[in-house]
């Protein structure tokens, strides 16, 4: 699998098309030194894709979506969210608020043991765009701790708390606590106001489209209501969800 997807690597950056976001396409032309090779040789080591240090979106050209979700909220309602992926056969990213998860440990470990995959939302969700760097820092490198203790890795994945895109100050905090990728997103169903299942549905809807990143909440009994028309409705769009890593994979 790793080998197939340096392969695939590899054939994209010879195609000048690497996959980015928002214009941060990469190119072999922009080689400054023209003695190295802009294409590693096939017979080197694997070498995972280079993101970006935000992504908005994954891939326009594959069937795939990623749910990604705010991990925090009533342990029965994230129980019910997690039945109904299971139910719906969907994978999905919860990023998690470290207070949630370290007093909901054997729930970080059913994402995990459902093929979910679990993320670092910061330590307590406070508006991380306005903290001083030190501060911002210490939300995530301590959420990072709390998933390493449930799960035994920080994740591949941060959020930030309270803010759709990442500041410098906060992409450089990630990056220093072990994220070099934020995870942002492209679709908003804003389902945290409650507007009930089937405007989350419809917003939804409405606005995915293949590499969509779409922006849930645990912690909503709409939300929850709202999995399986959901994800009977990307369905029936030709639409598969998956965790991010496999959105990028
Ligand atoms: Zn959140």
């Amino acid at each position: 699998m790793q080998r197939r997807d340096a392969l695939r690597a590899v054939t994209a950056v010879a195609l000048g098309a690497v996959a980015a976001c928002d214009g941060a396409e990469q190119s072999p032309l922009r080689t400054a030194d023209p003695s190295t090779p802009a294409v590693a040789p096939r017979s080197t080591a694997p070498v995972a894709p280079t993101l970006p240090d935000e992504v908005r979106h994954g891939p326009r050209d594959r069937s795939r979506i990623a749910l990604t979700f705010h991990g925090q909220g009533d342990p029965r309602l994230v129980t019910g969210l997690l039945d109904q992926l299971r139910h719906g056969g969907a994978h999905a990213t919860i990023l998690a608020v470290g207070t949630w998860l370290t007093a909901n440990p054997a729930l970080g470990r059913r994402v995990l043991a459902d093929g979910h995959e679990l993320g670092n939302h910061t330590q307590h969700h406070a508006d991380i765009k306005t903290m001083k760097p030190q501060l911002a820092y210490a939300e995530i490198s301590a959420c990072a701790e709390a998933v390493r203790s449930v799960t035994g890795s920080i994740g591949r994945w941060f959020r930030p708390s309270q803010t759709q895109y990442a500041t410098p100050t906060i992409k450089s905090a990630a990056r220093r606590a072990g994220y070099p990728t934020c995870l942002s997103y492209d679709v908003d169903p804003r389902d945290f106001t409650d507007p009930g299942p089937s405007a989350i549905v419809s917003a939804t809807l409405a606005a995915a489209r293949p590499g969509s990143i779409v922006s849930l909440h645990c912690g909503h009994q709409g939300t929850v209501a709202a999995i399986a028309p959901l994800l009977a409705g990307l369905r029936t769009r030709g639409l598969h969800a998956v965790t991010a890593s496999e959105l990028f994979g």
